[in-house]
């Protein structure tokens, strides 16, 4: 049953009602008592400590050291061997613990470079982060001679047909524009030996479950399934038995999710007018290397950075109903610096990796408990100190309570001197 795709039933929040009955091949989502509580707890204990203890290639070693790592972080020393193994894994770890290498540098070790045939696919949910995670597999890979591409929507799709038929060895993309490349007979996924999905929750979730089961579909049985975030709900681990051969789990406590060195704060709001004038008296009274102000629509995010231009602020703004090429401009404006205020919506919380962020604030609460460790999780990468504020209106107290009784944390009360808080 290993690679069945899910029937998307009504009683889940990952469901999808109304698609069921398009899945006359799928099968029942298995009901809560069947798991066994154990499914939720880590099974895989090893460490190792070096990058030359995993036995890796000499020029992917080389690769590694190039882009400056020395040591591996836990996650790289729990789960890149597993990995190598060849083993299905679900490893969780915390935002900015070094998820990303841990599973391209397994991905590396083991496609084999005198075989050109598409051997891996990375999948992530935004286009952003698919390039970020794609040059940092350049970078790393430097010295393989790997032939990869980055497949995402807003993209030419005739140059990524041309890639392809040139011969890959690996790719990444987003889901949509890689189940376009599929169904159009461009792609073949007959050779995969990796499915590596990170964001694995958000992926196996509501907006892109049909997608992800479309690539799941048409994979080799034997393909080797990893899944990767910092939030793996026990809905979405329990959903895996369905698609993962006996994983190993690398997984984390609730209460443990939360970085300590992201201090939490809150303020309470009466109205947006009120949360613009925090804006201006937080940047007025923290020093502040680069942050991300989150909003919940691309419209309050737009009227955030109209109403801090009109303050003499510089900001960027980002969303998903913007031009490609403005997006991508605005990240690597962002990345290189030359922007230090990104106000976006979502799109950005999961996966950008900007190690100057030291500041977040939540313009409004998420819609989901997850992003909110996400969005937090921008800042204190690597373990890097950073500040979180949430501004929280009236209705919202609720919410932020609920959140941080669910991962077990606090968000003090933003004190009236903000100097205090570096
Ligand atoms: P995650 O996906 O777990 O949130 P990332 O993979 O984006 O985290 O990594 C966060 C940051 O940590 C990146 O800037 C990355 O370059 C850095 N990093 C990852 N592994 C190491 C390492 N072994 N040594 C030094 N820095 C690392
Ligand atoms: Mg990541």
């Amino acid at each position: 049953l290993k690679r069945l795709f899910y029937k998307m039933t009504e009683n889940t929040n990952i469901a999808n009602p109304g698609q069921s009955s398009e899945n006359p091949n799928g099968i029942e989502q298995v009901s809560e008592g069947v798991f066994e509580e154990t499914l939720l707890e880590s099974n895989w204990d090893e460490v190792v400590e070096t990058f030359e203890d995993l036995g890796l290639k000499k020029l992917l070693l080389r690769g590694i050291f190039g882009f400056g790592f020395t040591l591996p972080s836990f996650i790289q020393q729990k789960a890149i061997k597993p990995i190598i193994l060849k083993k299905d894994i679900i490893a969780q770890a915390q935002s900015g613990s070094g998820k990303t290498a841990t599973f391209l540098i397994s991905m590396l070790q083991n496609i084999d470079h005198e075989d050109l045939k598409l051997q891996a696919l990375v999948l992530a949910p935004t286009r952003e982060l698919a390039k970020q995670i794609y040059d940092i597999s350049a970078k790393i890979g430097y010295y393989l001679g790997t032939k990869s591409h980055l497949c995402t929507g807003g993209n030419p799709v005739i140059e990524d047909k041309k890639k392809i038929q040139e011969g890959l060895h690996y790719l990444v993309g987003t889901p949509g524009r890689i189940k376009d490349m599929i169904e159009r007979k461009i792609l073949s996924t007959s050779y995969l030996k990796m499915l590596i999905i990170d964001e694995a929750d958000e992926m196996l979730g509501r907006g892109f479950l049909e997608q992800i089961n479309e690539i799941i579909k048409v994979i080799p049985p034997d393909c080797q399934i990893c899944l990767f975030s910092a939030t793996m709900p026990s809905e979405i681990v329990k959903m895996t038995t369905k698609i993962m051969n006996n994983p190993v789990r690398i997984l984390v406590k609730k209460e443990q999710i939360t970085l300590e060195g992201i201090k939490q704060y809150q303020l309470g709001t009466t109205n947006d007018s009120s949360k613009y004038d925090a804006l201006v008296e937080i940047y007025a009274n923290i020093n502040v290397n680069q942050s991300i102000i989150f909003a919940n629509s691309k419209e309050k995010a737009e009227a955030i950075a109209t109403k801090m231009s009109e303050k003499d602020f510089v900001v960027s703004c980002i969303h998903g109903a913007m031009e490609q090429k403005d997006r991508n401009q605005i990240m690597e404006d962002f990345k290189s610096g030359a922007s230090r205020i990104l106000i976006g919506t979502d799109l950005v919380a999961r996966g950008i990796d900007v190690q100057q962020v030291d500041l977040v604030i939540n313009f409004e609460l998420p819609t989901n408990k997850e992003n909110y460790i996400h969005r937090i999780g921008r800042a204190g990468r690597y373990g890097r100190k950073g500040v979180a504020i949430n501004l929280v209106s009236s209705q919202e107290v609720a919410y932020m309570l609920e959140i941080c009784d669910f991962y077990k944390t606090t968000a003090k009360p933003l004190p009236n001197d903000l100097g205090e808080l570096d």
